[in-house]
């Protein structure tokens, strides 16, 4: 019988494990942490009966891929729930822009923007279906649908700098500069539009859903499955070398690209090893996790309804924020996103105290305490926030580091979204998921598409692998790149 070893339960190892299992291989998954899950875990962070989601917290790309077609997670517990408000971005003097699920009624509350909103989303929502199959796998593909391919593409290769001038108003250019703002990078970087325009695009097309119970439930599910079709999980186990897994057929890596090479060692070609040393991260993320007692009173309504709320200001204050996190200074008023998972699944609070969660954009690596920069952002927006804080919980960017070693210098997507890295992640190849060395492959985030809790990376990255079995395992190298 065939035999796998996955390393990592992250959502991209589990979805690689699932996709091996349903194919009849026998998979052994191994994860360091004590939880299966990486970024897809929750826990009672702050006070007893309060869920708060580690990582992951809104799933829009999750809702209707490839991977969830295939495999039908809701029958194993997995409940998706939507905010009747997607994302918001609130601005001084309680005004504010907001997304909603229709296309129109965002529109319609954008004033003299309305029109181009609708212009730029609402063909794009579309055919979303169509443009998520060619752009949740590797770039370098026969597109599907080449014509809505192709105009997604021309707002995705736009610096978001540019973008943004499409909108003249305060909230219709901070809502898309909140959006933007995702993809952790300067807003006159090339291609700083691509992740805002899909995620702008998901939150019409699919909603920014949350996972009933916690972003935890994606996990659980996951593995569910792995083990109904006769896989094990194995917790508490840190891989340190592949010498340790003895002759599997196939090893898939959920892992950062650097510690594929240290697992590896000698095994992997020097090509490779030297394209996965100069992988690059991004800036890092600081979380503080709060139990607000009656919700946060934003003085923007609709941020009240909202799944998220980003909160920076106006588009010059959140492009501003990311300059400076980009070149390794922290802002004063950096870019926070807000989650309210609670407003969509109220089983995550204790009666009247809700769990909040909280991020803000920080350089790589930042070794200071952005507490109170954050709680200070949020209260400009929401006046009488910090009377209502009953509890918190930080996580700086090391100890996200600790928490999963995939988060290198806090960097929670796994790579810099650089426009070089959204083509060619891990490194220029045929195959992005071959690792050079016989049967390994790398199926992390640090592989197309790219981070988020959808699980495409390990999807592909199993197909990849089940396509070398096929073709004979052992007769080549498994590396088809250059
Ligand atoms: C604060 C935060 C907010 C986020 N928000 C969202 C969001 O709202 N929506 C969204 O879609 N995505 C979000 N993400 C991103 C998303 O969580 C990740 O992109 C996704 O989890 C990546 O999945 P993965 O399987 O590639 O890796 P991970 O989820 O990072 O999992 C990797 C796993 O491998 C394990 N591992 C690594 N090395 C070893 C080893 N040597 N031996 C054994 N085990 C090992 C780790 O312990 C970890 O469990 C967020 C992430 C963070 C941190």
């Amino acid at each position: 019988m065939t035999d796998a070893v996955v390393v990592g339960s992250g959502p991209n190892g589990l979805a690689a494990a699932v996709v091996l299992a349903a194919e009849g291989v026998r998979v052994r998954v191994l994860e360091a942490a004590e939880t299966i899950g990486g970024g897809t875990r929750s826990s009672e962070l702050t006070l007893p009966g309060l869920l708060h989601d580690e990582c992951s917290g809104f799933h829009p790309l999750a809702v209707d891929t490839p991977f969830s077609r295939r495999f039908d997670l809701r029958s194993l517990g997995l409940t998706w729930l939507w905010p009747e408000v997607q994302y918001t971005h609130p601005l001084d003097d309680g005004r504010g822009g907001a997304a909603y699920r229709s296309v129109h009624e965002t529109a319609a509350g954008l004033g003299a923007d309305g029109p181009s909103w609708r212009r730029v989303f609402g063909a794009l929502t579309e055919r979303f279906e169509g443009i998520t199959e060619d752009f949740l796998r590797p770039m370098l593909h026969v597109p599907a649908h080449p014509v809505m391919l192709a105009r997604f593409g021309a707002y995705a290769a736009m610096p978001a700098a540019l973008l943004g001038r499409r909108w003249s108003t305060p909230e219709a250019r901070a809502l898309f500069g909140g959006v933007a703002a995702h993809a952790l990078r300067p807003f006159g970087s090339p291609m700083s539009s691509a992740i805002g325009i899909a995620l702008g695009t998901a939150a019409h097309a699919y909603g920014w859903p949350v996972a009933q119970g916690g972003s935890r439930t994606i996990a659980a599910a996951m593995a569910a499955l792995v083990e109904k079709n006769g896989g094990t999980i194995e917790t508490g186990v840190r891989v340190e070398s592949l010498a340790e897994l003895g002759t599997p057929d196939l090893i898939l890596l959920d892992t950062a690209p650097a510690d594929a090479v240290r697992l590896a060692g000698n095994r992997m070609p020097a090509r490779t090893a030297r394209a996965y040393r100069r992988y690059r991260h991004g800036p890092g993320a600081f979380k503080v996790e709060y139990a607000v007692e009656g919700g946060v009173p934003w003085a923007h309504e609709p941020s009240r309804r909202a799944g998220t709320v980003h909160v920076c200001g106006s588009f010059a204050e959140t492009a501003e924020a990311e300059r400076q996190v980009a070149r390794g200074v922290m802002p004063e008023r950096p870019y926070v996103l807000v989650g309210q998972q609670f407003v969509a699944d109220p089983s995550r609070s204790a009666g009247n105290v809700h769990p909040l969660y909280a991020y803000a954009h920080v350089p790589s690596g930042y070794t200071g305490d952005a507490t109170d920069a954050i709680t200070a952002q949020i209260e400009r927006f929401a006046p009488g926030f910090r009377d209502t804080v009953r509890a918190t919980h930080v996580r700086s960017t090391t100890d996200m580091s600790v928490h999963n070693p995939n988060y290198v210098g806090g960097d929670i997507v796994t790579g810099a979204n650089s426009a070089w890295q959204l083509v060619f992640r891990p490194r220029p190849a045929l195959d992005p998921y071959a690792t050079g060395v016989p049967g390994v492959y790398l199926c992390s985030a640090a592989t197309p598409p790219g981070a988020g809790a959808h699980g495409m990376c390990g999807y592909h990255a199993a197909r990849s692998a089940l396509a070398y079995l096929e073709r004979g395992a052992g007769r080549e190298s498994g590396d088809a790149g250059a």
